[in-house]
């Protein structure tokens, strides 16, 4: 079913490195994932909203969505945001810019 409006996630960009240890496990090899949240009306992204850094270890299954370190602030500043994801902001200013427009002349 597709919600006429909400929130939803989609995956900006994944970085696997062998020179980080799981804090679970202490095993290196850790797949590090930046994770864009978006604001979408009839599916069409009208806001970017929050970007987030998760973990996750092959080796114990140990996933974390909430890293908060110097990689995760590196790879969250790496990964812009496609222009796609600002759909809505860019219909609704050529809509008003040609109402004025219109008005104007
Ligand atoms: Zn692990």
């Amino acid at each position: 079913m597709l919600l006429i409006l909400g929130t939803s996630e989609i995956l900006l960009n994944f970085y696997e490195t062998d020179e980080k240890q799981c804090p679970r496990c202490n095993q290196t090899g850790v797949t590090f994932r930046v994770v864009q949240t978006y604001f979408h009306v009839f599916g069409l992204p009208i806001c970017p909203l929050q970007k987030y850094t998760g973990i996750s270890c092959d080796q114990c299954n140990y996933t974390n969505d909430n890293v908060a370190n110097e990689m995760s602030i590196l790879l969250e500043r790496e990964s812009r945001v496609p222009l796609y994801f600002y759909s809505g902001v860019i219909i609704f200013s050529v809509i008003v810019i040609a109402v004025a427009l219109i008005l104007i002349l």
